[in-house]
């Protein structure tokens, strides 16, 4: 009987689309789903998702006050770098859901 299968032996995903970050292990990636930077990710996201409106950069998870300002948001160098780190993220999404359907298929 393997009755230790115990939550430290999920695998979890190399990386968190959330917060766009990768991770090495599973364990670093057990730290950071457990971990209140995470957690705080997933707060504001569901509380943007109930109330939508504003000028809301997804990507990095920040506010701004008017359309003109998230046009220049978008712009900013701190914003591409996010959103290159974002692209990755994606691409790594879909070869680890793509190896997942390989494994259960
Ligand atoms: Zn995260
Ligand atoms: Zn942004």
């Amino acid at each position: 009987m393997d009755s230790q299968e115990s939550s430290d032996r999920i695998q979890y995903p190399p990386f968190c689309e959330l917060c766009l970050t990768k991770f090495s292990t599973n364990q670093n990636a057990q730290i950071h789903f457990k971990g209140v930077q995470h957690y705080n990710r997933i707060m504001v996201m569901r509380l943007k998702s109930d109330k939508p409106d504003g000028f809301f950069c997804e990507i990095c998870c920040c506010e701004l006050n008017t359309q003109l300002v998230l046009e220049q948001h978008k712009q900013s160098p701190k914003h591409l770098k996010k959103h290159a780190a974002y692209i990755e993220i994606m691409q790594l999404k879909e070869e680890y859901l793509r190896s997942n359907n390989n494994i259960n298929n």
